[in-house]
């Protein structure tokens, strides 16, 4: 049996996993809704559930697999396998061996990378950025976090580099959800649009956001629910997916001028959604930051989807 490899991506509302082979194909997979109480252990467990599930799915044994990556949220700790203050799930403010605790469960040899990174590093190797040597991953969601591999390796910095988000767009400018003024995610992570929305309509601007959201059942605004609303012509939807739109242009823009990489790879919920209709005006809002700019970044809308984050994490494996 080719060496096979199990990967975990553990998101805030589910974890997914699956069973990949050296090439990126994928023979197993599983998902499992993330627990909303407990802690870290519970969340453990139902990542070993679902790594079970994956792994009947491709008929093989966990113990069996050459090794099992997990792409997490929080501080990731490639060396020590530990997972700190991971403040989207339950209980996990503080530190948990999360590599020790799945290894025992598991009986396989587990690494665990930075979510996003590692799906950056997926589509570097097997996805949308398989023909460059440099580049940043932008991911485009719930918040919006960044990867970036250089001269073909990744480069983590001392842990935390990559966070694209945090870029700052606008001195002083809008409240962030990391609590700081002004940064990319405070403009174009869905999170904060949701919540610049509410409080615009709130104020007596017309919108069908809310409305939509409540006909199709959705406890938050989805990608979906923005989408429809913009094919329906939505004034606030428009105004506020240019308002993204704009950030993001700027704070890559940035950080391209720092760089200089060969592409920039869009991914995310909104990303993938949005990348090839919203490619024209990103590029528009990115060329009015471009130091250089006769000569911009191949932008490309990463093509892994909803698998990426597992198959990068399954990457860490061979790391
Ligand atoms: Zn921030």
């Amino acid at each position: 049996m080719a060496e096979l490899r199990g990967g975990i991506d553990l998101g805030g509302t589910k974890i997914q996993a699956a069973i990949v082979d050296p090439r990126g194909d994928v023979s197993g997979q599983a998902r499992q809704p993330t627990p909303t109480s407990g802690g870290p252990q519970d969340v453990a467990d139902a990542m070993a559930a679902a790594l079970r599930e994956a792994a009947q799915g491709a008929g093989v044994e966990p113990a069996d697999l050459a090794g099992i990556g997990v792409g997490s949220p929080g501080d990731a700790n490639e060396q020590t396998g530990v997972v700190s203050s991971a403040k989207n799930l339950p209980g996990w403010e503080g530190s948990f061996p999360l590599a020790e605790a799945l290894s025992k469960e598991l009986g396989a040899p587990v690494k665990v990378g930075n979510d996003v990174q590692v799906a950056t590093e997926a589509e570097f190797h097997l996805g949308a950025g398989q023909e460059f040597q440099s580049l940043i991953g932008v991911f485009w969601g719930t918040g919006v976090g960044g990867g970036l591999v250089l001269d073909g390796r990744p480069w983590l910095g001392r842990g935390a580099a990559g966070e694209i988000g945090h870029v700052v767009v606008k001195r002083g400018g809008a409240k962030c959800p990391c609590g700081r003024k002004g940064c990319l995610e405070a403009y174009a992570g869905r999170s904060a649009m949701e919540a610049e929305a509410r409080r615009q309509h709130e104020e007596g601007q017309k919108t069908d956001l809310f409305h939509l959201m409540e006909k199709h059942g959705k406890p938050r605004l989805t990608s979906g629910i923005w989408e429809r609303a913009l094919d329906h012509g939505d004034h606030l939807t428009e105004k506020l997916i240019e308002r993204a739109i704009e950030a993001l242009g700027t704070g890559i823009a940035s950080s391209v001028n720092l760089l200089d990489p060969e592409a920039v790879i869009i991914g995310g919920g909104l990303g993938i959604r949005f990348g090839e209709r919203l490619m024209d005006p990103l590029m528009e809002e990115m060329s009015k930051h471009l130091f250089v700019d006769e000569r911009p970044p191949a932008i490309r809308v990463a093509t892994l989807g909803d698998l990426g984050g597992a198959i990068g994490a399954s990457l860490l494996v061979s790391r």
